[in-house]
């Protein structure tokens, strides 16, 4: 193996120097033969979407020994000198010298051999659809987006903080989570009719973290600001296209922040993103725009350069019942707003980033600060066209009193938030945060309809496997 002289092809393709001898490494992705004694292959590395063209003579060295292995799909290191192109769409091509085949991909059995394949085909096969240039511009895009999220953070003085993956909390109250238990199914302990947890591995219930976001309260009301990013469990059985069952989620927590100013930073961050993300990944978003959806770019414009719209739900629900719109769930105050609200008020009404601030209380954990009036709490959801809800967040109740009491109406044992409690009881101070869930963000930005497309291993229901 010549890794000296190796070189990705996205930097050949940038420099579009002539140079006498590289060496690239990849995957072919199309052959052609041609009548007078040349072959061009077309080889990929994952750098960058396009491939590099190769030329070669078949009077190279050993050329007749290898060329029954050179087939889409077979793994190869080209030696060779970079030329310009006369061909178009390319700044340099590699004349080969010689060529080493690492694996051959036999054309009877590699199950991609066509330019274009249906997600549904591809999901089927997750560990060779990343081979596909749809799926590297998908994880080129992830990739930079989970970048820019550090670095917005980073360079905003927020601590980037590891919450626990196994917990006994259940942050949302919706009772949506994966048990954790060494017990064994066929002979577990029983006390009085109910599981013995005392003789689990941790010696209680425990279950995968649906939120990270009360132990980021506990590190926002030391350090001020801190953020998570990390994966995120639920065992909700909701087959849509906008639901896993582990998903990552960034999770910012900010002491002396108001739900003015939680909005404020859930904005400048999406903005941030959308621009960071044009500017670095134009070429694969390009690649979306034209093989997946045609509108894309707009949209990510109309994200970045429209401030967003903000109004209550009470707002919110004044519109809908005025829309004379036949909603498959009505409408009327105290309701969850939900996917077909949303998008009809971000697609058709607004046209744009909507922020819906103020919910009824009865439809929002225990966490949020109760308003003055008693009826709402100081929660906001922001909605984008075509996704429906991005970011949930909210201003936290900061006052003992009127958490216990909130808790205490939601059946809540207080003994098991004591640590939350004392919070309260310990130098609290006005705090809010808000959770972006990450793979709807790769989403909106790819234009890719189905969110088991735009992570590696989509878990979902009655799905774990590959
Ligand atoms: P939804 O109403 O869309 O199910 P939610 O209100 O239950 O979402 P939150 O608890 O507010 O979600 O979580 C914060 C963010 O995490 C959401 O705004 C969304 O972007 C993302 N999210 C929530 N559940 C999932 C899921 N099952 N798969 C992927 N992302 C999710
Ligand atoms: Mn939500």
């Amino acid at each position: 193996m010549n890794k000296t002289k190796r070189r990705k092809i996205k930097v050949i393709l940038q420099q579009g120097k002539e140079q006498d001898e590289v060496v690239i490494m990849g995957w072919v992705r199309t052959r052609r033969d041609s009548k007078g004694g040349f072959s061009f292959l077309e080889i990929n590395d994952g750098s960058c979407l396009k491939n590099l063209q190769v030329i070669t003579d078949h009077s190279i060295d050993s050329f007749d020994s290898i060329s029954g292995k050179l087939h889409t799909g077979s793994c190869v290191s080209i030696t060779g000198k970079l030329v310009q192109s006369p061909g178009k769409g390319q700044s340099v091509e590699l004349q080969a010298k010689s060529i080493e085949v690492y694996g051959e991909a036999d054309p009877n059995q590699y199950p991609l051999q066509k330019k274009h394949h249906s997600f549904e085909f591809l999901r089927e096969i997750s560990h060779l659809r990343p081979r596909t240039n749809t799926f590297g511009a998908v994880m080129r895009v992830r990739n930079r987006l989970s970048y820019s999220i550090h670095k917005f953070f980073q360079d905003r003085g927020f601590v980037y903080l590891h919450t626990p993956i196994i917990t006994t909390n259940d942050c949302e109250g919706a009772g949506e989570m994966f048990q954790v238990t060494t017990l064994k199914p066929d002979s577990i302990p029983m006390v009085d009719g109910k599981v013995d947890y005392t003789q689990d591995f941790f010696g209680e219930k425990t279950c995968l973290t649906v939120s990270g976001q009360l132990e980021g309260e506990v590190y926002a009301l030391a350090l001020s600001e801190i953020y998570t990013f990390g994966p995120t469990f639920r065992a909700e059985n909701s087959n849509t296209s906008r639901h896993l069952s582990e998903f990552w989620m960034v999770e910012p927590e900010m002491a002396f922040y108001d739900l003015e100013d939680d909005m404020n930073l859930a904005e400048d961050f999406l903005h941030y993103l959308f621009k960071d993300v044009l500017e670095h990944c134009s070429e694969d978003l390009e690649f979306f725009n034209k093989q997946i959806d045609k509108t894309i770019l707009e949209r990510h414009q109309n994200i970045t350069e429209k401030e967003f719209e903000r109004i209550t739900y009470t707002d919110a629900i004044h519109i809908l019942e005025k829309s004379n719109k036949k909603f498959t769930y009505s409408v009327e105050w105290g309701c969850n707003l939900q996917s077909e609200h949303e998008r009809y008020l971000s697609e058709e009404v607004f046209k744009k980033a909507v922020v819906i601030y103020d919910y009824p209380e009865e439809i929002k954990p225990f966490y949020m600060k109760v308003n003055d009036n008693g009826k709402t709490v100081r929660a906001m959801d922001v909605l984008l066209p075509k996704l429906g809800e991005i970011i949930g967040g909210s201003q936290r109740e900061d006052d003992y009193g009127s958490l216990l009491k909130r808790m205490q109406s939601k059946n809540l044992e207080s003994e098991d938030y004591d640590w939350y409690l004392d919070l309260r009881r310990f130098g609290s101070a006005p705090h809010s945060g808000f959770g972006l869930g990450f793979e709807r963000l790769v989403q909106f930005v790819t234009g890719v309809e189905n969110i088991r497309d735009v992570i590696p291993f989509p878990r979902t229901p009655k799905h774990a496997r590959f």
